[in-house]
Formats: structure tokens, C-alpha cells, sequence
């Protein structure tokens, strides 16, 4: 599991190499997971939530390969954890608080499995919240201050996740011209 897991993580590390995103920002060591469910009940209960969706994804696994589409329609599409969180957001790193999607293209591609994005029809894979789209369009310079701004406000994997969604972050940045 720890050698498979650990291509995963060499995948998706080369998907943050490519470009600088808010979703897997790696230079804070931060994951969002803002908008990948809804509503989500409390910390204790997503984390509980993860672990569940973590330890079930053992089971679609072999040493050879990943059946990552068995993974996704092992529940219906359209339905929550009652956390709020999908079903297919799995640990990359629990102790770092590292979380990512599994079903993402550039683990798919490696997995050979002939399809570009399990996504597709299961969740809204070209949806950018206001922040995470913003600062795609964002010279360095104000990336940087915006990470700047990140790093100060020191916040964990939960607090990003839900201040990313509901735009809090975007709004205090902008409002003291920071
Ligand atoms: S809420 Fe924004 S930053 Fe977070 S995962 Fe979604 S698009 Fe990315
Ligand atoms: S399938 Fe993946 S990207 Fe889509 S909502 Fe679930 S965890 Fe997020």
C-alpha cells in the first residue's frame, strides 16, 4: 500500500510542479478540500470521514494496479458523507494534513486506465472557486504576496479549506490591499 500510495503522491506532486495552485499549495504544505462536498459538519467529523475513505480505498488496490473507477462507484455519485465531504477525498499525508482526490487525471493517466477524468459526471472537475481562479491569473509578484498573506494567517488544512470556499481569505486580502 505504502509503495503504491507513494506514486500517487510522486503523480501528483509533478500536477503542483506544473502550476502553482491553491488546491495543493506545497510550499505551505497546504491541501483544500473547500469545495469538494458541502456543509461540512466539524473538523473531528471530516477527519473521521477521511480516515473512512482512506481505509476503504485499501480495498481496490493490488500490488499491480488500482481500480480506481471500482474506488468512485463503490457508493452513488451524488451523495455526501454526513461530514459533508465526497467519498473520494482520501489522506495523501495525515500527519501533514495532506489530502488529495485519487480520481484526479494525472493519477488516472498513470494507472493506465484509458480514460482522462474519472470526475467527468461525478463532480464538476472545471469548477475554480473565486480565490483559486483569481490567483491562476495573478502575476508572481502578487502570488507571492498572496502566499505571503497565507503564511501570516498560519492556518490549518480545515480553516484553508473552508475560508478558501467561502471567499473570506479573497475578501480580507483584497480589502487591506495587501
Ligand atoms: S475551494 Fe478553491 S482552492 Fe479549494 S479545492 Fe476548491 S477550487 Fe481549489
Ligand atoms: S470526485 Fe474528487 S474532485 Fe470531485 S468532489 Fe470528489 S474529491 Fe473532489
Amino acid at each position: 500500500m505504502q509503495a503504491f500510495l507513494s506514486e500517487l503522491f510522486i503523480l501528483t506532486v509533478k500536477v503542483e510542479k506544473i502550476k502553482r495552485n491553491l488546491c495543493q499549495l506545497e510550499e505551505l504544505g497546504l491541501s483544500c478540500i473547500g469545495c469538494c462536498g458541502f456543509d461540512f459538519t466539524n473538523k473531528k467529523e471530516v477527519m473521521e470521514a477521511l480516515d473512512r475513505n482512506s481505509d476503504e480505498f485499501k480495498d481496490f488496490y493490488d500490488n499491480e494496479s488500482i481500480d480506481l473507477k471500482g474506488f468512485r462507484d463503490r457508493h452513488p455519485k451524488d451523495i455526501l458523507r454526513i461530514s459533508g465531504i465526497c467519498y473520494n477525498l482520501i489522506w495523501k499525508d495525515k500527519e501533514r494534513g495532506l489530502i488529495f482526490c485519487p480520481l484526479h487525471p494525472m493519477v488516472i493517466e498513470g494507472q493506465n486506465t484509458g480514460q482522462k477524468d474519472l470526475r467527468e459526471g461525478h463532480c464538476n472537475p472545471g469548477h475554480l472557486c473565486r480565490i483559486a481562479y483569481k490567483f491562476m491569473k495573478w502575476s508572481r509578484d502578487k502570488q507571492d504576496r498572496y502566499v505571503a498573506f497565507l503564511k501570516s494567517k498560519n492556518l490549518d488544512w480545515y480553516e484553508y479549506s473552508i475560508k478558501n470556499d467561502d471567499g473570506s481569505l479573497l475578501d480580507e486580502f483584497e480589502q487591506h490591499k495587501l
